[in-house]
């Protein structure tokens, strides 16, 4: 078994991965695996293995996502979130992803008792017939009674997702499905656009991305009707309210580094990324870390751009000065002239941060600093 060698401080961020899923969705690409009951036993005695030999102590964010954590039979799911509560923090974020179709009252009651404070729902889509094109197994009528069960059991915040760029998708549909969304009435919004990957059945079913163009038309009129609705775009594809934002995610855009346990899971410790298997049988005999690499000061100021910058509010200059000795105005002075003939920038006395436009672009944009980097 391969250990990671610790520096302090340790991270404050700890995500666990939950495999198991009780059916495929066609877009899929993450570590995924039908639901079984035995693999998922043994699956949950190695986690809480893998958790003990990393010897952390007190975090402010725990996530555990999936795969879908609410596949887990109730046993199973408590032993897990048991075993994480003493590792939280006074007033830390506690979050479990869950699935329409198997998130119930006595689960809800388990989150409860172990100190979960924060649900995130995958809604998808709020047309059933769209929802059964990708093989979800809930219709929205199923979301409207889990989000407000959700809020029966006393937790208020509360995150769902939603995907757009969907097959056969129209511009009223996706009006629609962010009518029916707010209805819900959720303070965090996740709406991300359909990635076509290779190894998920829609690429083997040769089904494409939207066109840019298409794309373009669709995230204006998410952006513009989430912010008419009272919420805050502080991420490229996240939404909030009442500042409400995911405290865990924010560990990612910030590039900061965060424990990753379970199945296929990424973690970032000590300067070092890392990937756990993708395989269970080398998962359950311990063999946990598949990958590592340590950053460069190249690759290291290449991650923070990537993340930091899908941020509304971007970076601080002194953020960026302290970690990587440089400047950033200095050092990209070039492409910060090219770039802004089109405004892709808003610089402040403090930050950095991209205009609207420059978030649209932000693919293009990065290609550019990385140039200088
Ligand atoms: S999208 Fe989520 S629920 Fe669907 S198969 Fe993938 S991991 Fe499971």
């Amino acid at each position: 078994m391969i250990h990671l060698k610790m520096n302090k401080p340790s991270p404050k961020s700890l995500y666990i991965h939950i495999p198991f899923c009780a059916h495929i969705c066609k877009y899929c690409d993450f570590t995924k695996l039908i639901y079984n009951e035995e693999f998922a036993k043994k699956y949950v005695d190695v986690l809480l293995y893998e958790l003990d030999s990393y010897h952390i102590g007190k975090v402010d964010t725990i996530y555990v996502g999936g795969g879908t954590p609410t596949s887990l039979k109730d046993s199973d799911l408590k032993r897990i979130l048991l075993a994480l509560k003493p590792h939280l923090n006074d007033g830390g974020e506690f979050t479990v992803e869950a699935n329409v179709e198997n998130l119930d009252a006595n689960k809800l009651d388990i989150f409860k008792e172990c100190g979960v404070n924060r649900i995130s729902i995958g809604v998808e889509s709020t047309s059933d017939k769209m929802l059964q094109s990708i093989n979800r197994h809930h219709t929205f009528k199923d979301a409207v009674s889990v989000v407000s069960l959700t809020k029966e059991k006393g937790f208020d915040n509360i995150n769902v997702d939603l995907i757009y760029g969907l097959p056969g998708q129209s511009l009223e549909d996706l009006k629609t499905d962010l009518d029916n969304i707010l209805s819900l009435d959720v303070p965090h919004i996740s709406i991300y656009s359909l990635i076509v990957e290779k190894g998920s059945m829609f690429f083997n079913m040769g089904i494409k991305e939207q066109d840019e163009n298409t794309s373009r038309e669709f995230y204006e009129l998410i952006v513009s009707k989430l912010r008419e609705a009272g919420y805050e775009r502080y991420e490229i594809s996240n939404f909030a309210k009442n500042k409400r934002y995911s405290r865990h995610n924010l560990t990612y855009w910030k590039d900061e580094e965060y424990y990753g346990l379970g199945l296929g899971a990424s973690g970032y410790l000590n300067k070092v990324r890392y990937k756990n298997t993708s395989s269970l049988k080398k998962y359950l005999a311990k063999e946990f870390i598949d990958t590592k690499e340590e950053v460069t000061p190249t690759s290291e100021m290449e991650d923070y751009l990537l993340t930091n910058l899908r941020l509304e509010k971007g970076f601080k200059k002194e953020d960026f000065k302290k970690r990587f000795g440089v400047d950033f105005e200095m050092k990209f002075k070039e492409v910060i002239t090219s770039l802004n003939k089109n405004s892709l920038f808003s610089i402040s006395k403090d930050s950095i941060m991209l205009s609207d436009e420059g978030l649209i672009l932000l693919d293009f944009v990065l290609v550019k600093l990385y140039e200088y980097c």
